[in-house]
């Protein structure tokens, strides 16, 4: 699947990473509440705070991986001491803020990447229903787009500043790898998407078969 988007003026290519023929559909198995650390924002949390009436510190702590302090990604959901998130129902395996979750577990197994000029949506293949095979169809509760939208919109500032940062990596990467390296660099890129019209033999073609994908 692949299409474009426009977002604050410009327009921005998307792919997903699985093929057409992928299959998803959510079980409700609630293997995700015990396997993955929800981060989640700031407004997030507040909301959680105010229909809970928890305090901050019962039920976040700090995300194990924040990229920078600049991130609004900073805390995490903590699990209890069994193991799962702290607002997974164990009998009933719903979770207790379902109406106000955070947005990376709405989409979850789905998440982004932003490879500048693309944006990728990637998929966590240790959901169960994807790592057993059970899942008969693709379905999800929101459209790809809709995915993608509500996601670069809630993280702007660090989506234009991810995509600005990789524009300016890639124009002047190859710059100063040697040819071995700037081999290894466009022959990923350009295997990774699939693309036919390259001689790999060619490393003058390789590299500019790169760039001309790149400034697309
Ligand atoms: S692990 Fe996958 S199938 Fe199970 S509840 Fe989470 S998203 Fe649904
Ligand atoms: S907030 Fe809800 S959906 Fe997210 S991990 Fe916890 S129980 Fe699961």
């Amino acid at each position: 699947m692949n299409g474009k988007i426009d977002f604050k003026g410009r327009t921005f290519k998307w792919r997903t990473s699985f093929p057409d023929s992928f299959k998803f559909e959510c079980l409700k198995c609630a293997y995700c509440c015990g396997i993955h650390y929800p981060t989640l924002r700031e407004d997030e949390a507040l909301k959680i705070r105010r229909i809970t009436g928890l305090k901050l510190q019962d039920f976040i702590e700090p995300a194990f991986m924040p990229v920078s302090i600049n991130d609004p990604y900073q805390y995490q959901i903590k699990k209890d001491e069994s193991g799962v998130c702290v607002f997974l129902d164990k009998k009933t395996r719903l979770c207790r803020i379902h109406r106000d979750k955070p947005l990376i577990c709405r989409t979850w197994p789905f998440q982004i990447m932003f490879q500048y000029p693309e944006i990728v949506v990637d998929v966590f293949y240790s959901c169960y229903a994807i790592a057993s095979g059970k899942a008969r169809r693709f379905r999800t509760d929101f459209s790809i787009e809709d995915l993608i939208k509500e996601m670069i919109e809630c993280n702007a500032d660090l989506f234009l500043q991810a995509m600005s940062l990789q524009k300016t990596f890639q124009e002047k990467y190859l710059v100063s790898l040697d040819d071995e390296a700037a081999k290894l660099v466009c022959w990923d890129f350009i295997v990774e998407r699939g693309i036919e019209d390259f001689n790999p033999f060619n490393f003058k073609a390789l590299i500019s078969s790169y760039q001309k994908k790149v400034s697309e």
